[in-house]
């Protein structure tokens, strides 16, 4: 799988011709079920990218534009009888609109340079971006600017963007974790433990919690400061060259026969740290390493579960809880049962079954960003079913969904805690 002109054409074709249009999928995918329109769903674009891989259709603008409109939930993946490897395909059908460049304009580009290229790839510069905006929120310049109506001025798109400002951590990780944390007790495990870009600054406790969570359950944690992005949003936006530059740079850092495993705590960041032997298949520098890497990551419940969690010993206040599913956790690395096991330890928590658990919130690694419209409706139907519950917290393992709920929340002034489930049981442990 290396970057080709045409990525959809260099594909296994028996990825491409998987589909046998049964339409299961349909009543699955969220942007089918707001707009009952067949380009809308998977069978229609998976039909228009064998279209495009065929040679029957360019890669035109409408075509790049429907391959942005899909959320890239893989909620249709779940639902496939026929195991289309929908990731994949979409991933590339991206990396095809882009390489076509029917998309490109001076805005987008500048865009797109500085966020995948500028502020992605070298975490430095997104800390200090960081720590620009947190100057700006301590300050108390934000709020000024929100309460003097100056923001007022500025393009409606703007001013939504900027309602949306997450509030930066006043410390970022490696303020937060030291770079080895020893086991508390005997020694089990040594594990690596990613940070991530954004999570590192806006949810550095809950890096801090996964941290402390693990040391109780006897692991060695090897935590250093200066980490690398997974390439998740480069993969996911057409960028198949960085993203195999970011994985390169992991396999660099952690060597995957060093550790019993390597530890992610975000869904969407798991689900595509999980694959990176297919990234690298061409690489013949890394892709037995990258093969090694793809059964060392875990997805922190997982990794809990599957080594027997301590359970806390203390009681606890009474707490009602419901769980979102980020979709990434869900559909793409099928983690559902562990979260609510662990969920389920902390003693005097009460989990209440969200509707709808699996269903796409809007947020989608920047989809809330770029298609606010669609964002908004799936928030306003995931906030509905989590009122419906009664539970004052909700938890989710995934910094984005987090992001998006902690913000819905704020917009419907809802009393809701937002929560990853592992602070919940780092809380658990040290009551
Ligand atoms: S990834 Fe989600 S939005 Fe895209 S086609 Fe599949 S179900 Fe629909
Ligand atoms: S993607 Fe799967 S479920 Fe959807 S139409 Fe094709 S074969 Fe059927």
């Amino acid at each position: 799988m290396t970057a080709s002109p045409s990525h959809l054409k260099g594909l296994d074709y028996s990825i491409v011709q998987q589909c046998m249009h049964c339409g299961l999928c349909l009543p699955t995918c969220p942007t089918y079920n707001a707009t009952k329109v067949e380009r809308h769903s998977p069978r229609g674009r998976i039909s228009l990218m064998r279209a495009v891989a065929d040679g029957r259709l360019d890669a035109t603008r409408t075509f790049a534009e429907e391959m942005y409109f899909c959320l890239g939930c893989l909620a249709c993946v779940t639902a496939c009888p026929a195991g289309v490897n929908y990731a994949e395909l979409f991933e590339h059908a991206r990396a095809e609109a882009e390489a076509s460049g029917v998309l490109k304009s001076p805005k987008r580009n500048f865009i797109r340079g500085f966020a995948l290229r500028w502020l992605f790839m070298d975490l430095s510069h997104l800390r200090l971006a960081g720590r620009v905006l947190r100057l700006y929120q301590q300050l108390g310049l934000q709020t000024l600017l929100r309460r003097s109506g100056l923001l007022r001025l500025l393009p409606k798109r703007l001013q939504e963007l900027e309602a949306i400002t997450p509030d930066i951590q006043p410390k970022f990780s490696a303020e937060l974790i030291p770079p080895v944390t020893p086991a508390v007790g005997a020694k089990r495990y040594r594990v690596a433990m990613l940070i991530g870009c954004a999570q590192d600054l806006i949810f550095s406790n809950i890096n801090r919690d996964t941290v402390e969570v693990l040391a109780r359950n006897g692991c060695e944690v090897i935590t250093p400061p200066k980490q690398f992005c997974c390439g998740s949003l480069h993969a996911h936006n057409g960028e198949w060259e960085l993203a195999q530059q970011l994985a390169r740079n992991q396999l660099e850092q952690f060597p995957p026969d060093q550790f019993d495993a390597i530890i992610s705590n975000a869904g969407g960041c798991g689900s595509h740290l999980k694959h990176y032997r297919k990234l690298l298949a061409d690489d013949p520098a890394y892709r037995d390493r990258a093969a090694l890497w793809d059964k060392k990551v875990k997805d922190i419940h997982e990794w809990l579960v599957e080594i027997g969690i301590q359970r806390p010993a203390h009681h606890a206040p009474a707490q009602v809880v419901t769980y979102h599913e980020s979709c990434h956790l869900a559909h793409g690395q099928k983690i559902t049962v562990q979260p609510r096991q662990m969920l389920g330890l902390i003693p005097n928590l009460k989990l209440v079954e969200l509707p709808e658990s699996s269903w796409c919130c809007g947020s989608a690694g920047i989809y809330n960003l770029v298609q606010p419209e669609m964002a908004n409706q799936l928030l306003d139907r995931k906030l509905k079913h989590i009122k419906s519950t009664g539970a004052s917290i909700v938890a989710n393992g995934n910094p984005g969904c987090l992001l998006q709920l902690i913000n819905g929340a704020k917009q419907q002034g809802l009393n809701l805690r937002v929560v990853h489930p592992v602070t919940l049981l780092a809380e658990a442990y040290r009551r």
